[in-house]
């Protein structure tokens, strides 16, 4: 993919948010996907597809007591499985892939869940977007997680044009520093919550509206 050219004024806007998001939003690493090792973050993501975190979380709580191992999901029965995460929709798309994912876990990578983009790409119902999730989270590894937040947000403050995730994920790339990438999900899901939300965002109420190019173009409008 070209690498878009930046400005000296692009990159001093991208500082000052990065600044003001480390001061409001902290620079604390978590994940909002409740798990307690590799694959079950691979599935809880899995599922997170088209739902929101509460609402897997809600699921995953039992799930896992049921499930315990990865074998447990290599041998699950898939209309049995589809009843059990039946609330997080698409189940029997997720279902099945769910235990696709299991059995090569288990065939291919004696149970371990990969640390490589390619690999990770490479299993049932896992996109950039969740292979991003395990990267970051799991390995520590540099990652930009594309999501519903990072999207709209991303476009309204103007780091990005594009409608498709895999192409915001590397203007991202191309714009913010290496160690602020997996940072930089975390606080703009933060962000899209509480005030930069789909429908009617709190601009008047936004620390970032000064350097917001979507509340800029909103301003001007109004003169
Ligand atoms: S100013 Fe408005 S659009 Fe811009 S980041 Fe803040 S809430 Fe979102």
């Amino acid at each position: 993919m070209v690498k878009k050219r930046i400005t000296k004024k692009d990159r001093e806007r991208m500082e000052r948010i990065l600044e003001i998001l480390n001061r409001e939003y902290g620079t604390h690493m978590r994940t909002y996907l409740n798990h307690e090792n590799a694959w079950q973050l691979l599935i809880a993501t899995i599922l997170s597809a088209q739902c929101t975190d509460a609402r897997v979380n809600m699921v995953t709580k039992d799930l896992f007591q049921k499930y315990k191992s990865i074998e447990d999901f290599a041998n699950a029965d898939l209309a049995e499985l589809e009843q059990d995460i039946h609330s997080t929709g698409f189940y029997r798309n997720k279902a099945k892939n769910i235990i696709a994912c299991a059995k090569r876990l288990l065939l291919e990578y004696h149970g371990e869940v990969p640390k490589e983009i390619e690999e990770l790409t490479t299993l049932a119902g896992v996109g950039r977007k969740t292979a991003n999730v395990i990267r970051g989270n799991i390995y520590n590894e540099p990652s930009i997680v594309v999501d519903t937040h990072v999207k709209r947000i991303s476009k309204r403050l103007g780091f990005t044009k594009e409608e498709d995730p895999v192409k915001i994920e590397f203007d991202l790339m191309n714009l913010l520093p290496k160690e602020h990438w997996i940072l930089y999900n975390i606080q703009i899901i933060a962000h899209g919550r509480s005030i930069c939300t789909a429908r009617n965002p709190k601009c008047s109420a936004c620390f970032l509206k000064d350097d917001c190019l979507y509340y800029k173009g909103f301003e001007k409008k109004k003169k």
